[in-house]
């Protein structure tokens, strides 16, 4: 007799553990699916190390279902509509179970499922399982899209409150079924660059349970001081969960719920705020898709952005002179991940430095982060920028200098990020060009031999940036620098 089963469409949501689709779609016969084909056609996660990301993130992935239930996952290639066409031939498929998408790629996909499934009498049962909120259900009085973060926060904490997460499911009832190839995770080509997959497990141990082991830790020793050092770089104070918040290894209700458990919530409201700022740039961009590739303030359309490839290589390596700027980019290069306000120093910089547009920055990030993430990335660039929604001014220019000072005030960060300047006294790691010869000499460092000169002067660039700014709108802002 031919099976008839229901179909767990597994994309990002990389668990066992309040997983929607899984919870609800296994309780009958089911076959758990992984299709990379719906992915490469979006164009999303594309870059050598999303791909290395995922490969290990579904390794762990099948082998916690195989081990927890004895349930396979199956690696298809291609896409989900030749898959069903091909398992046809051996058993009905009723029902597909899977948990939202939001970019504006994932909708386009999903809603185009919606259709071909309903022709072909399938049902669809699709749930919020990346989310703490629908950001369709999100709405302010007058349904007018929140500009801002701060309303949106409000309204948050006053009026919405998220669903209990699920806990992991009783069994998932995975057949193995007669002639469905279950294909390996091989088949599915995602380690382009054997040397960048090793060293990024040197750095990341990319499993359900790490991520849950990361929290837990993070509950434990950090969230507390969370208010106190999340700025600084050279602690590790932030949770370091974005990578697992992107593929769904961890559960973001989870996570809000663990940490607002905590000693009723306040010690952890600095922290729970990140998490909002997740929901808010989801939601931003759901209502306006074109962020992407375009500003939130169109005024910034006429931004006479500079094509400059040398300062552009400069930026990517590491190499402008700026020690906070230098060490970030290679931090991002070596490990893909670099703490959020070293990731706003380094694109205030790009922006309003380099005077090299957003678009130019976001692409990069996205190329080379573990934690690409098309939301957060988009919104954020668009905030430093100050052409977002609830964006800085423009006029606030990040100095790299005293930002450094500020964050990484004896040069823990830098020394660790650009050797070239470990042995440089605090004073003068942060502007060694400011620093006399033999001060120089005695720190093994030539500037322009082994370390660049400033690729720009920051203040001739600042005003450069604010000009420029007038220039395209003759806009009156008071002129400061942070
Ligand atoms: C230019 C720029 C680009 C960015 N691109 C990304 C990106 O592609 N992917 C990404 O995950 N984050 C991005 N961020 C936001 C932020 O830098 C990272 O989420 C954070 O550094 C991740 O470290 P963590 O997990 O230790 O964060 P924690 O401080 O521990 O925060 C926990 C979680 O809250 C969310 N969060 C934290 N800060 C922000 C923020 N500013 N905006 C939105 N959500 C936030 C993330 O999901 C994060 O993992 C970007 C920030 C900037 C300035």
């Amino acid at each position: 007799m031919r099976p008839s089963l229901d179909l767990i469409w597994i994309r990002q949501d990389l668990r066992l553990h309040d997983n929607p689709a899984l919870f609800y779609g296994s309780g009958r016969p089911c076959l758990v699916l992984f299709t990379w084909g719906d992915f490469t056609g979006s164009g999303e996660h594309t870059s050598v190390l999303a791909k290395a990301w995922l490969h290990a993130a579904l390794k762990n992935f099948a082998a916690d279902l195989d081990h927890r239930y004895k349930a396979k996952l199956i690696f298809y290639p291609g896409t989900l509509l030749e898959f069903l066409d091909n398992i046809k031939l051996v058993a009905d498929i009723n029902k597909v179970h899977w948990n939202h998408a939001y970019t504006p790629a994932g909708i386009e996909r999903d809603t185009f499922y919606q259709t071909a499934l309903g022709e072909r009498d399938i049902e669809v049962d699709t749930h919020c399982g990346n989310l703490l909120h629908e950001p369709w259900e999100i709405q302010s009085k007058n349904h007018a899209f929140i500009e801002h973060f701060s309303p949106f926060q409000r309204l948050y904490f006053d009026q919405l409150q998220h669903r209990a997460s699920l806990d992991y499911p009783a069994h998932v009832r995975a057949e193995t079924v007669k002639g469905v190839n279950y294909g390996s995770l091989k088949d599915l080509k995602l380690i382009t660059d054997q040397k960048r997959y090793d060293d990024l497990l040197d750095y990341w141990d990319i499993s359900e349970k790490a991520g849950r082991d990361i929290l837990k830790a993070f509950v434990k020793d950090r969230l507390q001081h969370f208010d106190d050092s999340c700025e600084i770089p050279s602690v590790q104070a932030t949770s370091k969960l974005s990578p697992y918040i992107l593929w769904g290894q961890i559960s973001i209700r989870w996570i809000w719920e663990i940490c607002d458990s905590q000693t009723g919530g306040e010690e952890a409201k600095t922290f729970l705020n990140q998490l909002l700022w997740r929901e808010f740039a989801y939601y931003s961009l759901f209502h306006n898709p074109q962020l992407i590739q375009e500003p939130f303030s169109k005024d910034f359309q006429r931004f006479p952005w500079r094509s400059d490839a040398g300062r552009l290589e400069a930026w990517k390596n590491g190499q402008t002179g700026y020690p906070l700027i230098d060490a970030g980019m290679r931090e991002l290069k070596q490990t893909g991940w670099i703490h959020n306000r070293v990731r706003l120093v380094v694109s205030s910089f790009l922006v309003k430095n380099l005077g090299i547009s957003w678009q130019e920055g976001a692409a990069y990030f996205l190329d080379h982060s573990i934690d690409a993430d098309l939301a957060l990335n988009t919104i954020n660039w668009q905030l430093v920028t100050g052409c977002g929604v609830d964006s800085y001014p423009f006029s606030r220019i990040l100095n790299p200098i005293s930002q450094g000072e500020k964050f990484d005030p004896e040069g823990i960060y830098v020394s660790h990020w650009v050797p070239e300047l470990r042995h440089l006294p605090e004073k003068w790691i942060h502007h060694p060009w400011d620093a006399p010869a033999d001060i120089l000499k005695r720190a093994g460092l030539k500037l322009d031999e082994n370390y660049p000169r400033p690729v720009v002067d920051f203040h001739a660039s600042r005003t450069w940036a604010l000009d420029a700014f007038h220039s395209m709108n003759g806009a009156d802002e008071i002129y400061g620098t942070a």
